[in-house]
């Protein structure tokens, strides 16, 4: 059998990309290892109408939704390699090789994070990334930032809106001047001494302690990871790949198609801004750009 399209990855990307499909009538083929990236937290937050669900109950729930059309099936599986053939793409997961004539990219991306002890067993809970998807159930208390990225000091002028912030630069350079200056309007202060450590039972958090044998009391930390893509397959195919703001994303157009025809790219492995919605939204929009490009050829529109 060719399918119209195989998605690869069923998450939020993948998932509103194949309810499109599969609306559209057309055969669909969604392969996933069911590792979102959001695995680690209890709770998502933002998310229209399902605010603090369970991540995987939340994935569950729009996977049942998808499954429930005839033309769609899903196969746990990894995708672990693909290629192009007559106009169309041979993909190998498991022990098949799946055929289809488009392709959706929906894979997303795992976090690098530093590598201190005690930080992993918190990631999700009290080590996060994002203050709007966990930043209100910890407003007013003493938060944190960890420089990572040049982008840290960016995120340290956020956080105060949550609650009184300390900057962690863990022996890292120092901001410039400038940079300082606006720290301290926000009222950031900074810690350049390495941390040695972090106080609480985990996942939970009460304090950082530095070098010196302070401890700071601080109940959430924020960082922005350097990500990667989940799977080498975008550049496999020859996908042109960009920086983004955290690492390399698959570049696309308004439509969500990459550089290759007829190969479709939604999610964290598509934008530098991350969350539920946000992938939903690209899959949605990767997914019916698919579709239309089954109809028109070439697909001369743009929304
Ligand atoms: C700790 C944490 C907490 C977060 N909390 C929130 C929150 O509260 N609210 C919010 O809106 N956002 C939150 N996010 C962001 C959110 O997780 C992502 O934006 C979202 O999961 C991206 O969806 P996606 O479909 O692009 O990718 P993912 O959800 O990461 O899904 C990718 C899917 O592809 C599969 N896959 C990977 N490689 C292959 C392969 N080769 N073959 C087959 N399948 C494959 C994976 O197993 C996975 O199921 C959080 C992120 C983190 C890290």
């Amino acid at each position: 059998m060719i399918y119209d399209v195989i998605i690869i990855g069923g998450s939020f990307a993948g998932l509103s990309a194949a309810m499109q499909l599969g609306r559209g009538c057309r055969s669909v083929c969604v392969i996933d290892t069911g590792q979102p990236r959001n695995r680690f937290a209890k709770h998502s937050h933002g998310f229209f109408a399902h605010d603090g669900d369970a991540p995987l109950a939340l994935i569950g729930a729009g996977r049942d939704n998808v499954v429930a059309y005839p033309n769609i099936t899903f196969i746990d599986a990894e995708a672990t390699d693909v290629r192009g053939q007559n106009e169309g793409f041979i993909v190998s997961a498991g022990d098949q090789d799946i055929h289809s004539r488009k392709l959706i990219l929906a894979f997303g991306i795992r976090d690098n994070l530093p590598d201190m002890a005690g930080l992993r067993e918190r990631w999700g809970t009290s080590v996060l990334h994002c203050p709007y998807c966990h930043g209100y159930e910890f407003k007013g208390r003493p938060l944190g930032v960890l420089s990572t990225t040049a982008m840290s000091a960016h995120q340290a002028l956020m956080i105060p809106e949550w609650g009184p912030t300390t900057f962690f630069l863990n022996g890292g350079e120092m901001p410039d001047s400038q940079t300082r200056a606006r720290l301290q309007q926000r009222q950031v202060v900074i810690e350049p001494g390495r941390i040695t450590g972090f106080t609480g039972e985990a996942p939970s958090l009460t304090g950082i302690t530095l070098e010196d044998g302070r401890t700071v009391p601080v109940v959430a930390l924020y960082l922005g990871s350097r990500t990667e893509l989940n799977s080498p397959i975008a550049e496999k195919l020859g996908c042109v790949l960009q920086d983004g703001l955290f690492g390399p994303v698959v570049q696309i157009d308004t439509m969500g198609q990459t550089s290759v025809a007829g190969v479709y790219a939604a999610g964290d492995i598509a934008y530098s801004a991350h969350n539920a919605t946000w992938a939903t939204s690209s899959g949605v929009m990767a997914g019916s750009a698919a579709h239309r490009s089954l109809i028109f050829d070439p697909l001369d529109m743009t929304f």
